[in-house]
């Protein structure tokens, strides 16, 4: 496949390839371009020229062309499913759950969008501001680059555009270079629904892209998800040219269990929080806080559950689980392993792998002082499990993390439940319930090195845009 500069499907100019390759076999399923600083620069040059044009169409003329898009992708999501599979190692049910995402993401930010209101603050609150009438209008920032991990690259990307280009901003799109495929199948539909050349384009390659990308005065807003040490980066280069930033990064959750929780629901929420997308997720259950009367008994059945997890070809519907998004990513994993072995903690299961494919793993009588316990993210299917004796304490541990993305807790006890919500300091909390949980609705981000600002439906549109006041003035002389 080729990358989309100015409506045009393109090879990088010095003709460098990526290969794409199936983690799950090793096959080679397609290549694209590596692309050069000249590439980008291009790309850039034509996003602000198409940008003063696509802000002045009509809110409506916008919604219409993206509804045309939805039509499209839902024509195609079925093979999109497919090929996102192939290119992730992810199980099939769970990317046709992923692709079905843009779609139906695209057209909730388009009804949102055709009901948004602005303000008017009528003259005459504040002395002396009589004859002064305000009303406010939201501008779009100009061109923004938006900046997709590997784990969830359709949704993401989904979560993106959808405000960016309704609220009159042009984007270019830096996807992963592991994983492409979907993505450009889907950008290449906005052209077939008449959007314009240069306002969604999406370029391929590795991190000099997404650094030229960055650091460009050219560029008006910068929304990345991804890890933190790359959005610390980011932030970094932003601030050269004060470009606004959205950032979504990395989390270690807490999971806590307190000795009133329901143990059966928690080893349940334990696997559909670390199993999914093999524990690729930022919001997954990374650290198991569970209170020591119950933590023999919560590992005891999760090691049983976990052993029954069926791992093998994603396109295989038995399977429970597929593998990482590649060897390398295993092998990080299993370094991580090792040190918090290193560091105290045992093996209960797994600790291995095959290629991409990582073993579920459970790593008992880890300790607050680990690695594991504070920062490090593993990004993989390993629950970390430690004990504590009260919640004061659980609540300690869990906020102990410098990162804040989400987090759970189980008990029967509505007044412990609220506490803990409120004394962990992250971006959302659930009750009785694993963090893994992302709603369109919601507004998703974190606290602290989680990130900045909040995505979803209900918030992204103040994010993309910025606020502009018109001031009616001496309207006590007319
Ligand atoms: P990453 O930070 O390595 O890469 C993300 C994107 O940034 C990729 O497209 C990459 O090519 C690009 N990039 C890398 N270095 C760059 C640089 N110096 N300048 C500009 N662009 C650069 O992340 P990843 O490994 O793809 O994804 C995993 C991480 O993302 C995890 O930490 C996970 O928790 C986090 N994540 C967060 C959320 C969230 O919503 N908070 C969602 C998904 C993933």
């Amino acid at each position: 496949m080729k990358m989309v500069i100015d409506g045009q499907q393109v090879d990088s100019s010095n003709g460098k390839v990526i290969e794409i390759r199936n983690p799950a076999t090793g096959e080679l399923l397609d290549t694209v371009p590596d692309a050069t600083i000249e590439d980008v620069d291009r790309a850039i040059a034509a996003a602000n020229r198409a940008q003063k044009e696509w802000a002045k169409l009509l809110p409506i003329e916008r919604a219409n062309m993206l509804y045309k898009v939805v039509e499209i992708a839902r024509r195609e999501i079925d093979d999109i499913a497919v090929l996102l599979s192939k290119e992730c190692g992810k199980p099939l049910r769970e990317a046709q759950f992923e692709a079905n995402e843009f779609p139906d993401l695209l057209q909730e930010y388009i009804e949102k969008y055709k009901h948004l209101e602005g303000r008017v603050i009528e003259n005459g609150f504040e002395a002396g501001q009589d004859g002064n009438l305000f009303v406010t209008v939201r501008m779009p920032y100009g061109v923004s680059v938006c900046l997709v991990p590997f784990n969830y690259p359709v949704e993401l990307m989904a979560q993106k555009i959808s405000s960016t280009l309704l609220a009159g901003n042009t984007a270019i799109v830096k996807i992963s270079p592991y994983n492409p495929l979907s993505c450009i199948r889907l950008v290449n539909m906005f052209k077939e629904a008449g959007v314009p050349d240069g306002v969604l384009q999406i370029i391929t390659g590795g991190v000099e892209v997404g650094e030229r990308l960055t650091h460009s005065d050219q560029i008006h807003m910068i929304n990345f998800t991804g890890s933190t040490a790359t959005g610390t980066k980011i932030y970094e280069a932003a601030a050269k040219n004060l470009t606004k930033v959205s950032l979504e990064l990395g989390g270690n959750d807490a999971f806590i269990l307190c000795e009133d929780g329901d143990i059966d629901l928690a080893v349940e929420e334990v696997v559909a929080g670390r199993i999914l997308c093999s524990g690729q997720v930022c919001i997954a259950t990374k650290r198991l806080l569970i209170q020591n009367s119950v933590k023999e008994e919560f590992t005891n059945k999760l090691i049983e559950r976990f052993k029954k997890i069926k791992q093998g070809d994603p396109l295989d519907d038995n399977n429970d689980m597929g593998c990482m998004i590649n060897e390398a990513a295993a092998e990080k994993v299993q370094k991580q392993v090792e040190l918090c072995v290193a560091q105290g903690a045992k093996i209960a299961l797994g600790g291995t792998h095959e290629g991409a494919f990582y073993r579920p793993t459970v790593l008992v009588d880890c300790t607050r002082d680990m690695d594991v316990m504070k920062d490090m993210e593993i990004f993989g299917p390993v629950a970390s499990i430690m004990g504590f004796d009260t919640v004061d304490e659980a609540i300690d541990i869990a906020n102990q993390s410098s990162l804040g993305l989400g987090g759970c807790v189980f008990t029967s006890n509505m007044k412990t439940a609220l506490k803990v919500c409120r004394e962990v300091i992250t971006g959302s909390m659930n009750i009785n319930a694993s963090s893994l949980l992302r709603s369109h609705e919601m507004p998703f981000g974190g606290a602290k090195k989680s990130g900045l600002g909040r995505e979803g439906v209900c918030v992204s549109f103040d994010e993309v845009t910025q606020e502009k006041t018109i001031v009616f003035r001496n309207l006590h002389l007319m």
